[in-house]
């Protein structure tokens, strides 16, 4: 049973969200600054922890070439 990235607790397969080859609650890959809801492969990733591309990586980070 994988553990979440964020929150360390087990992932069940009926709530997860595969993103960054780990699996996290659908709860979980938000957004560290701006607490968004993101979607797999769809957000940019700093340190292990999700970010929106905009504005919080560009913001935090300069851009971005992942896509
Ligand atoms: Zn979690
Ligand atoms: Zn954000």
């Amino acid at each position: 049973m994988p553990n979440c990235p964020k929150c360390s607790k087990p992932v069940y397969h009926a709530e997860k969200k595969t993103s960054m080859g780990v699996d996290w609650h659908a709860t979980c890959l938000k957004c560290e600054k701006c607490k968004k809801t993101l979607q797999p492969g769809q957000h940019a990733v700093h340190d292990n922890k999700p970010y929106c591309h905009k504005p919080c990586y560009a913001a935090a980070f300069g851009p971005t070439l992942v896509t």
